[in-house]
């Protein structure tokens, strides 16, 4: 790793091909692999992330938005795409990028053929998606009378997918639900099958899914966090890297005496003579206020220091009384040696939050 001079995420590509290859081998291997990479590959870099994948074998990505789609297809993208939550108005866009629509409701799908069908495409492959206990996008099982009306009137879609969604993979206490929903899910896979003459390509499985529930793996899974170096629990954390790690450098030391403060509204207070350092990143960058008033650590030299006070907009002051260490040293915040599943756990949040909510203001650093 080489060594900061200013705040960075540096992206670890051998770490990413390591945890691909782990989520592969729980897999079938002719089971596809979609890798999620919307918002930014979760904080990451989607250009470089996506490039790598494909070039890894990644038969398939998926992103929230039209927009992160485009930006795929002009970083070099060329497997299909699907985008998960497309918007009516860029309906003309999706298409000319070629991009795969999940589609989630009835007016959904007559919107979009009414858009396929004016630029006189023929048989566009379109996902439909649904709602089997998430209750956020979807159709329900029974709109598949009425979904088939729309279809079986036309040429200009054709479905070649059918997803779902599973609320709570990682948690071991909604097992019965989880079950639940992939029996919904698989009554609607026959139902699919039954209606159809051609074959459909059939995912429901995110990251921990792909983890505790292997035999729904049907033919294709979803996965993200995985992928970035976070399984959820433990046991499986210890088994992946992560991808991305943020660092920064030490700006400035103070020492502060006995009773003085230090930061916005003097929420930290010394009881003895204190060393602090101060960082360049702040809440600007994604690390919220949340992180301050001594609850979450970064590490200096391996040793672990704890942020003081109000984390201010573009700053923060760690305390590294006990720690040597001199202006222009290396702090990590977060990532190899100490995961953002436990930095984002000292604020009662997820690694997701954390590793999305990085600002596009930190500079990305790819390793290799
Ligand atoms: C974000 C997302 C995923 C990826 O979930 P992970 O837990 O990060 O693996 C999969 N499917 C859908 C529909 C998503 O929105």
């Amino acid at each position: 790793m080489a060594k900061a001079e200013e705040t960075v995420l540096e992206i670890d590509l051998n770490a990413l091909g390591h945890n691909y290859n782990f989520l592969r081998s729980k897999i079938k291997p002719d089971t596809k692999f979609m890798a999620v990479v919307k918002a930014y590959a979760y904080g990451s870099e989607s250009v470089a992330i996506a490039n790598h994948l494909q070039g890894l074998g990644a038969d398939y990505f998926a992103v929230a938005y039209v927009n992160e789609g485009i930006a795929l297809r002009e970083g070099g993208i060329t497997a299909p795409i699907l985008v998960l939550h497309p918007q009516k108005i860029h309906f003309a866009t999706l298409i000319e990028h070629q991009l795969e629509p999940s589609i989630y409701s009835l007016s959904i799908l007559s919107d979009f053929i009414a858009t396929a069908s004016t630029l006189n495409i023929h048989e566009y492959p379109v996902h439909l998606k649904f709602n089997t206990g998430l209750n956020r996008l979807g159709f329900s099982a029974d709109e598949l009378p009425d979904i088939l009306n729309l279809i079986h009137q036309q040429k200009t879609i054709k479905v070649i997918a059918v997803l779902s969604h599973l609320a709570a993979t990682e948690d071991h206490e909604e097992k019965e639900f989880t079950n639940l929903q992939l029996t919904r899910f698989s009554d609607i896979c026959k139902q699919v099958d039954s209606l159809f003459e051609h074959s459909i390509l059939k995912h429901v499985l995110n990251t921990s899914g792909i983890i505790n529930y292997t035999h729904a793996q049907c033919d294709m899974v979803r996965s993200g966090i995985g992928l970035y170096g976070y399984g959820n629990e433990p046991y499986i954390d210890e088994q992946l890297q992560p991808v991305m790690t943020l660092k920064t450098i030490i700006a400035q030391k103070h020492i502060i005496r006995s009773g003085e403060s230090v930061g916005y509204n003097r929420k930290y207070t010394s009881e003895k003579d204190t060393v602090t350092a101060t960082l360049p990143l702040g809440h600007a960058d994604g690390i919220g206020r949340e992180y301050g008033h001594g609850k979450t650590y970064v590490s200096v030299h391996g040793q672990l220091a704890p942020i003081i006070g109000n984390v201010c907009m573009d700053m923060i002051m760690i305390d590294v009384t006990n720690i040597a260490c001199e202006e222009g040293d290396e702090v990590i915040i977060f990532g190899k040696s100490l995961p953002a599943s436990e930095f984002a756990e000292t604020a009662q949040t997820i690694s997701y939050e954390l590793l999305t909510g990085l600002s596009q203001r930190i500079k990305r650093t790819i390793v290799h």
